[in-house]
């Protein structure tokens, strides 16, 4: 079988990995660190900088098609690759919030209202036009609520500044949600498209706690909705692969917040919980397969992180049969840290 190239070594790439040897797939991951998630399932480990085109282009040039796990990478570095999928502008518009919220406004899709804050002067006058409450958000490398910070209004704007440390960011108005969901969908290099069940999800402390399938509620009200919306994103880019956009259920409709380029904490219950997981049907898109199909194989399905020391209760965990645990090989169980997830079905 071919070599799929993956940029990142996390858990994303430990799963893409295993869901590409049952295809008869070898992975050949490259990162900067030493060892990470993926390594033990990798058939070949590279490291090198991200922003090291030279080295990037060695690695592609090993590799049958180039993919990654991970959007904090330099997109001029990925964009000179041959035979990137999805294409660098995925990547370009996900990794920067205020391009993302440009190009969604762009195609007339709702977000929260935003403006731009590169200095503490733009952020008092972002608070004066949105008012409060908000978020200050660093336009980059945010994850897991990480490079954020909750203000209630102009009184908060010098310990919101100081804490996310004068990064090039946006403020975004609160938007006030009876729920969060995301759709994820897997776009084919012919423009065939699949769609997994709106997932609903929880978060605690801005990191995704639970994730739900089947949707009801306002969630299942507004799903054929925001599935045109994250069709709309796809054919814009003309995207390849699984792409999952995240929504909070607004009075009005969806109201989009942000996506990811790539599989998706919140499609982690496809693994058991759909006929062919995110992981698999990337795979599949990305080496030009036919999609699998992506209905449920149960009435329900639950998929819970295990974050920080969470995962150190696997053995009470294991103590239910039905439980699908998956631990990631990651070291230390930091607070916050993704170390794992479990999965229950009906
Ligand atoms: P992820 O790990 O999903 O990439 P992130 O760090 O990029 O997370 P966001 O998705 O922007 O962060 O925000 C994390 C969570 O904070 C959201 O899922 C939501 O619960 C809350 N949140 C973010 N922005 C807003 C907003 N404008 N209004 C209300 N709640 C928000
Ligand atoms: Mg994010
Ligand atoms: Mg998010």
């Amino acid at each position: 079988g071919a070599t799929i190239g993956i940029v990142g070594g996390g858990q994303l790439g430990r799963m893409l990995a295993v869901a590409a040897a049952q295809l008869g797939y070898r992975c050949h991951i490259y990162a900067p660190e030493e060892t990470g998630p993926a390594f033990d399932v990798a058939a070949r480990w590279t490291r090198g900088d991200y922003a090291d085109a030279a080295a990037l282009a060695a690695f592609a040039a090993t590799v049958d098609v180039v993919t990654y796990e991970f959007e904090n990478l330099p997109a001029d570095a990925l964009a000179a690759l041959d035979g990137l999928r999805p294409c660098a502008d995925a990547l370009e518009v996900a990794q920067d919030r205020l391009a993302e919220k440009s190009f969604v406004n762009a195609l007339g899709l709702v977000t929260a209202p935003w403006r731009p804050v590169d200095s503490r002067a733009d952020l008092d006058a972002a608070i004066a036009d949105l008012g409060g409450p908000a978020i200050l958000k660093t336009r980059r490398f945010g994850y897991d609520g990480k490079g954020q910070a909750r203000l209630a209004g102009a009184g908060d704007a010098a310990a919101a500044w100081a804490a996310i440390g004068e990064a090039p960011a946006i403020l975004e108005g609160f938007v006030s949600f009876e729920a969060e969901y995301s759709i994820i969908l897997c776009r084919g290099p012919g423009g065939e498209l699949a769609f997994w069940d709106a997932v609903t999800n929880v978060h605690q402390d801005g990191i995704l706690a639970t994730s739900t399938v089947p949707p009801a509620g306002i969630v299942a009200a507004q799903a054929p909705h925001a599935r045109a919306i994250a069709r709309a994103i796809a054919e814009r880019l003309d995207y390849i692969g699984v792409l999952a956009c995240e929504f909070f259920a607004g009075a009005d409709g969806p109201v989009f917040n942000e996506m990811a380029p790539r599989v998706h904490n919140s499609g982690h219950w496809t693994i058991e919980g759909a006929i062919t997981s995110q992981f698999e049907n990337h795979i599949r898109a990305i080496c030009g397969l036919p999609l699998g199909a992506t209905g449920l194989t149960a009435p329900r399905v639950t998929m819970r992180n295990l974050i920080g020391d969470e995962a150190g209760q696997w053995p009470a965990i294991l103590a239910d049969p039905e439980a699908r645990l998956h631990l990631y090989g990651k070291g230390e169980a930091r607070p916050g840290r993704k170390m794992g997830h479990v999965t229950k079905r009906g």
